[in-house]
């Protein structure tokens, strides 16, 4: 039984890492500079611990309270774990203590209350700021001004290390619209390194199961895969 998702997911990682590549070479890009995150929302620990077994490291989840269940007892050192889905204020210090990165930070309230409640780290919470770069989506910065804003703020904070963007494309056949979306951050993260050249921008997190080689193809360093995964498993 186990085995059976062991298999499932390692046969998935591998036709995974085959069009990952695929893209890679055509754009000219190499292997090293996309980082593969497993989006493991809804997924139980036993499957994430097939995941990480098959040789994945980097995982998100999209809702604290599944997310922190999940991982409390199941945290090795090289395991690192990000947070992806829209955050409550009252959600907010919980997240703080145990992800590794909070990569949908997506309003200057948000930016505040992570400030105040890193005050007193010693390192500081690695943050990325989510872009608003398709039409339907709720969240997000909208506009250059407003991340501009959102980036200063977020420096203001010593507790805050701001290391990129995250969008979500639009969910849509429209593959124009995809990458159109996808072209908006990467041109946001060159604004934003003329305007913050000492900080750094380089985390582009876009590309999903439905769009990741366009993401790829587009600049993505990050792409959050759930169903590609994990969609097939029988568990
Ligand atoms: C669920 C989710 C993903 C992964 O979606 P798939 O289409 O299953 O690959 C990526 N990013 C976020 C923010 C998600 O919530």
């Amino acid at each position: 039984m186990s085995l059976d998702i062991y298999e499932g997911i390692k046969n998935n990682l591998i036709s995974l890492e085959e069009k990952i590549e695929d893209t890679l070479a055509k754009t000219g890009r190499k292997r090293d500079e996309v980082r593969l995150m497993g989006v493991s929302k809804f997924q139980s620990l036993e499957v994430v611990e097939h995941c990480y077994k098959a040789g994945l490291r980097l995982f998100g989840e999209s809702r604290v309270q599944e997310g922190t269940e999940k991982f409390k007892d199941f945290r090795p050192d090289d395991l690192e774990l990000h947070f992806v889905g829209p955050l409550q204020r009252n959600k907010a210090k919980k997240a703080v203590s145990f992800f590794d990165c909070i990569q949908s930070v997506d309003r200057d309230s948000l930016i505040e209350e992570l400030g105040a409640l890193t005050l007193e780290r010693e390192t500081p919470l690695i943050i990325l700021l989510e872009y608003h770069t398709a039409e339907e989506s709720k969240s997000g910065f909208k506009g250059l001004d407003s991340i501009f804003r959102a980036a200063e703020r977020a420096i203001f904070f010593p507790g805050l290390k701001p290391a990129g963007l995250m969008t979500m494309a639009p969910f849509t056949e429209n593959e124009a619209e995809v990458r159109t979306s996808f072209r908006a951050l990467y041109e946001a993260s060159l604004e934003l390194a003329k305007r913050f050249p000492g900080e750094d921008w380089s985390c582009l997190s876009m590309g999903m199961t439905s769009d990741f080689k366009i993401a790829i193809e587009e600049g993505s360093t990050l792409i959050r895969i759930g169903s590609a995964i994990f969609g097939d498993l029988k568990t």
